[in-house]
């Protein structure tokens, strides 16, 4: 048994989907379960809906939801033909039915709670599984439909959620498996629910993590992220282009490249994959052919590649706390982290000096709140507008230069922190967002002139 999943560009249309169908067809006798997230950019349209319920906008927010009916009964009506059509139109109109009037109670509450975003959100793997088992029955792929729902059971932190391992393992034993045995199964990635049927979501991008839930759930021997890219990238290709294709990676190393930005995997991913050692492959939808990366176990350290990938993320804000006060005092780290705990905040990277503390946040949601109780202890200021760019690899650790490499390439950019050792893997620091893609480019090709043909293709 494998799972394969499929993000939003790869079914984002009747052409895309059957392009996918082919894939699978291809691979049917591993025995796929097949994972698909909201088809293109449902996810967003549906959360703008939502946004416009709540702002008092029910007319528009309905509207949006007409435009996503029309757009999916296209779609769907292109590939599956007119006798699927016929089962699977009731069904989309009972989705919608029911997404109208969840717009209807958004705005009858004037906000989204977690929980509204949450069933909001959900729609779009709820249509995206339907549409797409019903196309690959049309193509004579008989497939069944699985309801994520009823196996990935997960807590109630809405829109954050994490799975109950234990008991969504058992519900994969007992409901994916069966239907594997007898041929391919398709279920939305993203959305769960609590014990009590409630929806929930993993969080955006979350497809991932499902996909990896379900692999550990069903014992997959392979668990295949089909994306819109050939694989993991020497560097994020909306920052800069021209990165290299890194065959093989290890999972600590992929976990810390998501963790940082890398977007092409949600920075869960690896964990039920490492916990169940089964390899992960990010492979291109478009591009079946080209061979992708893998994701092993074991170190993969490169003598003339330390660094494998640099990943970035913008939209990052610096706090700098400084308390002449607490000169030296203990204590003092404990209440600032308390404070961030408080408002349910991450803090990615810290750095401290005897008198002040310097710390990253990209959640600003709570800045205000966050800014005032620290008022109350010691000088703040706060610093938007930042990125972090982190470079990640086995080697980094115990080849000598590279940070002396890493700063002669930023000679001309103003580095605002800079942390080392925490994981032994990464080096990372803060830069304007204005001087990112610049700090990138420079360092990309400082590292990447050369490269170690085990590692990269
Ligand atoms: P999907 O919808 O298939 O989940 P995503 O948009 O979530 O796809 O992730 C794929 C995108 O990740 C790519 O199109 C690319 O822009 C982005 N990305 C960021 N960093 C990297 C990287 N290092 N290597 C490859 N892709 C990356
Ligand atoms: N559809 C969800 C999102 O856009 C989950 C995913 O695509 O992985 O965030
Ligand atoms: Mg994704």
């Amino acid at each position: 048994m494998i799972v394969m999943k499929f993000g939003g560009t790869s079914v984002e249309s009747a052409a895309a989907i059957e392009r996918v169908a082919g894939i699978v067809r291809a691979r049917a006798d591993r025995k796929p379960l097949v994972v698909v997230s909201a088809m293109g950019k449902t996810t967003n349209r549906l959360l703008a809906a939502a946004d416009k319920a709540a702002a008092g906008n029910l007319e528009g927010a309905l509207r949006d939801a007409e435009e996503l009916r029309a757009f999916h009964q296209r779609e769907a009506g292109a590939v599956c033909g007119p006798e699927r059509m016929a089962v699977l139109e009731p069904a989309l109109a009972r989705h919608f039915g029911e997404l109208e009037e969840t717009l209807e109670t958004v705005a009858k509450e004037g906000q989204v709670t977690p929980a509204l975003w949450d069933e909001t959100a959900s729609y779009g793997e709820r249509l995206s599984s339907l549409v797409v088992t019903s196309a690959f029955g049309a193509l004579g792929l008989e497939a069944a439909h699985l309801d994520a729902r009823e196996v990935l059971i997960t807590d109630s932190r809405h829109t954050q959620a994490l799975p109950l391992y234990s008991r969504t393992y058992a519900r994969f034993q007992e409901k994916a498996a069966p239907l594997l045995e007898r041929g391919v199964a398709v279920m939305g990635g993203f959305i769960g629910s609590t014990p009590q049927g409630v929806t929930t979501t993993l969080g955006r991008g979350g497809s991932d993590f499902s996909a990896s839930i379900a692999g550990a759930g069903i014992g997959a021997e392979e668990i295949q992220i089909w994306t819109d890219v050939d694989g993991m990238l020497s560097c994020d290709p909306r920052v800069a282009e021209g990165g290299h294709l890194v065959k093989v990676i290890s999972f600590a190393e992929a976990a810390e490249l998501a963790y940082f930005g890398a977007k092409v995997l949600h920075p869960s991913t690896v964990l039920p994959a490492v916990e169940k050692n089964i390899p992960v492959r990010i492979l291109n939808s478009r591009r079946p052919d080209v061979e992708g990366t893998r994701i092993v176990a074991e170190a993969v350290p490169s003598r003339i590649n330390p660094v494998k990938s640099i990943a970035c993320k913008r939209g990052i804000t610096i706090v700098n706390i400084r308390s002449l006060r607490m000169l030296m005092a203990h204590g003092f780290l404990r209440r600032i982290f308390e404070v961030f705990d408080r408002y349910r905040t991450p803090v990615d990277m810290v750095s401290t000096s005897e008198v002040s503390v310097s710390l990253t946040v990209d959640r600003t949601d709570q800045m205000s709140e966050i800014e005032a109780e620290l008022s109350r202890i010691a000088e703040v200021s706060v610093l938007r507008g930042q990125a972090i760019i982190c470079l990640v690899g086995d080697a980094i650790r115990e080849t000598p230069g590279v940070s002396a490499r890493v700063f002669a390439s930023l000679r001309d950019v103003n580095v605002r922190m800079i942390s080392q050792g925490a994981s032994l893997l990464n080096l990372s620091f803060v830069v304007d967002e204005d001087d990112l893609v610049r700090a990138v480019k420079s360092l990309h090709a400082e590292f990447f002139s050369q490269l170690d043909p085990e590692v990269f293709a």
